[in-house]
């Protein structure tokens, strides 16, 4: 799936003998990524594990090409560009657009797997997916690792045994809804007062404890998230959420729910959907705004992680276009004063934690 390498990609001035270290080939960076960032960050950056908690790659490249074979080179099964940006571990998240629901929503969401293991299979050299915890130990330099995970519990069509079938198919995250209701739970955006979890949905929540499956409340109403924070025995993550107290967006986190989060060892992937960081323009310093809020009230570093929703979104902030972008995240990191042990946490470790405390 190699792209031909372009002129935007040419950079002059990265030490070769890094690169060559790293297994990165020059040719396929992109100059304005790396324009400012100095070689002791761009090191540091591509040293550590980077983990992105959401993408909506398999949807956009499926919903524009529908079943193909061989697979189209698209950017979003552009491998070379989490290279770029020095991605260890993508989440892949199974999001079947809303005209497929309710009628198409399985069979949406087993094409997505479907593309999914096609596309390692032509790839099978560098793209791997993620299972077990011992998995987590494989990551490296030059591997991209996959995690496999259900945007909306509509795909479940209600019933119990599909979770299991989507286990073995290597599923291993759902978020319990989109912004609607469905048998498990009501969204964010489930009429004017959306209730809690259903009866069904906490026998979804104990048998994802069970099955060592990490619990999503990411576009879950308040009262199914606190339903959530008292049934699950486990950590559970906010794949891409912000701050509702620096945007009062209907997506954004309160303040006690962070906090809860948080208390329970959980981790929230910040957002880069505009319309989730706040108004009019936005940049990178945004994104670090909604990180800085999580650290300063859950008082560490412990919670906030990465959860991009690209290719789910065209709206970006202004110098976070793509994956291949994200060593600039970094950068504004340690331009703001945090010391990189902490910043490793936020660009993956707090991941990768949480993968290996609930994974099996
Ligand atoms: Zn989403």
């Amino acid at each position: 799936m190699r792209k031909s390498p372009d002129k935007d990609r040419l950079s002059i001035w990265i030490p070769t003998y890094l690169l060559q270290y790293l297994g990165i080939d020059l040719k396929y960076l992109r100059k304005e990524t790396f324009m400012n960032t100095s070689n002791e960050i761009m090191s540091f950056h591509l040293r550590s594990s980077v983990v992105d908690a959401h993408g909506d790659n398999l949807s956009k490249y499926l919903k524009k090409y529908s079943y193909n074979n061989p697979l189209q080179e698209d950017p979003a099964l552009d491998i070379q560009s989490y290279f770029t940006g020095g991605v260890n571990l993508q989440f892949l998240a199974l999001y079947t657009p809303q005209d497929f629901i309710p009628h198409s929503t399985i069979q949406f969401t087993l094409e997505m797997i479907d593309l999914f293991y096609r596309w390692k299979k032509e790839n099978s050299e560098v793209l791997y997916l993620i299972t077990s915890k011992k998995d987590i130990e494989l990551l490296e330099e030059g591997k991209l690792f996959c995690l496999l995970s259900i945007e909306g519990g509509e795909a479940l069509d209600g019933k119990l045994f599909m979770l299991d079938l989507y286990y073995r198919l290597g599923v291993r995250a759902m978020g319990l809804t989109w912004n609607g209701r469905n048998l498990l739970a009501d969204g964010v955006n489930s009429g004017n007062n959306p209730g809690g979890l259903t009866f069904f949905g906490e026998e979804i929540v104990k048998k994802m404890n069970t099955l060592g499956m990490i619990i999503d409340v990411s576009h879950i109403s308040e009262k199914s998230f606190w339903d959530v924070i008292k049934l699950s025995s486990e950590p559970v993550i906010a794949s891409h959420s912000n701050c509702f107290s620096l945007h009062k967006h209907i997506r954004n986190l309160k303040d006690e729910q962070i906090r809860a989060i948080a208390e329970k060892g959980g981790v929230i992937g910040i957002t880069f959907v505009s319309d989730f960081l706040g108004e009019g323009v936005v940049t990178i310093e945004q994104v670090v705004n909604h990180i800085e809020h999580i650290i300063d009230i859950t008082g560490g570093y412990d919670t906030a992680g990465i959860g991009s929703d690209f290719y789910g979104t065209d709206k970006l902030p202004e110098g976070l276009k793509d994956i291949s972008f994200l060593p600039r995240l970094t950068e504004s990191l340690v331009k703001r004063g945090h010391k990189y042990k902490d910043i490793e946490k936020i660009i993956g470790k707090n991941w990768l934690r949480i993968l290996s405390q609930i994974l099996k």
